[in-house]
């Protein structure tokens, strides 16, 4: 579906590759998960100081939820709304399991992918003058982690069909990085990593 508002910026980001944009405030972003089941790992920080990051913890406790939705706000470790999603047509999002690293393919399957979200990130981030402790705990949209009763959690297939989408509208001036997921060693990218779709937007 076309976004209601004036294209800033429309990009189609290859599997496996990372990405970033400024989104000015009141501006949207719109995530859109081309193909399904493709995993998109996800920071965001003040545009103006980004010592004031995403806090996975923080997102989590004020609103006692751990799976993000429609209504749902990322917030900064100062408490403070970066982005609030204002539409979603799959929900569901992932606030807790992180991203995939070569180190921690090894230590899960004894095997690594050719790329991991743990480096798109620092590439990503290099170029906003920021650096490997930059990388903090990151959304994972379109990723499904099921908590069971007794607390076991794992990544299981997405339920992003071909062109499900979140818009999040930028509460204040924000950098947004992106890895398009790599991992092609467990379910978090369906039967392996495809292209998404960033497009910044002035809400009409
Ligand atoms: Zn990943």
């Amino acid at each position: 579906m076309k976004p209601d508002g004036q294209i800033v910026q429309d990009t189609i980001i290859a599997a496996c590759s990372p990405w970033s944009g400024r989104i000015a405030k009141g501006d949207v972003l719109r995530l859109i998960d081309l193909e399904g089941q493709q995993a998109i790992d996800f920071l965001c920080y003040n545009a103006d100081d980004p010592q004031e990051r995403y806090h996975a913890p923080n997102t989590i406790k004020i609103p006692g939820q751990i799976y993000l939705g429609k209504g749902s706000s990322l917030w900064s470790v100062r408490a403070r709304k970066l982005m609030t999603i204002i539409e979603d047509t799959c929900g569901g999002h992932d606030t807790i399991f992180g991203c995939c690293s070569f180190a921690l393919d090894e230590v899960r399957y004894g095997a690594t992918n050719p790329r991991c979200c743990q480096h798109n990130f620092e590439e990503e981030l290099a170029r906003h003058g920021m650096g490997p402790r930059d990388v903090v705990p990151n959304v994972n949209f379109f990723m499904r982690v099921p908590v069971a009763a007794d607390g076991q959690a794992m990544i299981v297939e997405g339920l992003s069909k071909p062109g499900d989408y979140v818009d999040l509208k930028a509460d204040m001036d924000v950098l947004a990085v992106l890895s398009n997921c790599p991992e092609a060693l467990n379910p978090a990218t369906g039967s392996g990593p495809t292209p998404v779709r960033a497009i910044i937007y002035t809400p009409a």
